[in-house]
């Protein structure tokens, strides 16, 4: 079997219907994996799940608010038993509400925080049985520049991507021994969804992004597929608890 092959493997991917996620879903299909893409949004899964057929690999679209609780452990066993096992696990699915703080409501702030941190903790833990019992597995998650820099608004934001990355370390920690490795990608400025409407709520973001990124490009979804499928193969058998910059050398630029 190759450093890099994913044939056998199955993986879930959070948001894995648009954007990031699905950057990462078509390097992960392939490399050979079987994809579960999991997400709210019909229609865009339709289109995504046209994109991926390309690849071959089984590829089937999951209905899910990861908001809803004990919809994720539900989600993760039906796929586990369908596809007769889970490797790997893409805790890719994120939101962001763009408000100074002084103006956020509780509401709010336990919103996108369930979104990006609580959701990626309780699809780790319902992944963690099925992932012992294929002898080992990998979990990726998705952080953010605000993991490492803060923006002013977006405290909620800023705190659940500063969150998964230690919440990241401490599973590496724990779930070492089960040779389950636990990483997180920390993507630059992206262009998707996400970020479409961020430029046109934020004045003068796009050249700010253009002016601080040494590559002088916005990053694309397929610039994910490289860094998912070496965090999903053993060729990162030795890698965990790590945050890898994929960011164009926005984080390194002074
Ligand atoms: P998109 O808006 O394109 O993707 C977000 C995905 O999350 C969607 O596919 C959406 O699926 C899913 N999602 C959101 N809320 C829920 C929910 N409650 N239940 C299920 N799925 C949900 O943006 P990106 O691709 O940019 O974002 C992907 C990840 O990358 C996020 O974690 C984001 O924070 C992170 N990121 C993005 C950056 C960028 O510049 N774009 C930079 C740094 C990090 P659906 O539409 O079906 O609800």
């Amino acid at each position: 079997m190759g450093l890099f092959d994913l044939k056998d493997r199955v993986a879930f991917i959070t948001g894995g219907n648009g954007g990031i996620g699905l950057g990462m879903a078509k390097g992960l299909a392939a490399a050979g994996a079987a994809i579960a893409i999991a997400g709210r949004n019909q229609q865009k899964a339709e289109a995504a799940l046209a994109d991926l057929a390309a690849s071959g690999a089984r590829c089937e679209f999951v209905k899910l608010d990861i908001l809803q609780e004990a919809s994720c452990k539900q989600a993760i066993d039906d796929v586990a038993r369908r596809f007769g096992g889970l490797d790997i696990l893409v805790n890719n699915a994120g939101t962001s509400i763009r408000k100074p703080p002084q103006e956020l409501t509780a509401e709010e702030w336990h919103r996108v925080m369930d979104t990006n941190l609580t959701a990626a903790f309780l699809c780790s833990q319902a992944a963690y049985p099925h992932m012992l019992a294929r002898g080992g597995g990998k979990i990726i998650n998705i952080g953010s520049m605000m993991s490492i820099f803060a923006i002013s608004y977006a405290a909620p934001y800023s705190a659940s991507k500063g969150g998964i990355v230690q919440m990241a370390r401490a599973l590496a920690v724990a779930w070492a021994k089960d040779n389950i490795q636990v990483n997180t990608i920390l993507p630059g400025w992206i262009d998707t969804d996400l970020t479409r409407s961020a430029r046109e709520q934020v004045p003068g973001l796009n050249e700010k992004v253009l002016a601080r990124t040494p590559a002088q490009r916005w990053g694309a979804p397929e610039d994910f597929a490289g860094i998912a499928v070496f965090l999903a193969s053993r060729a990162s058998d030795f890698v965990t608890g790590a945050a890898i910059p994929v960011d164009g050398g926005y984080s390194v630029q002074s």
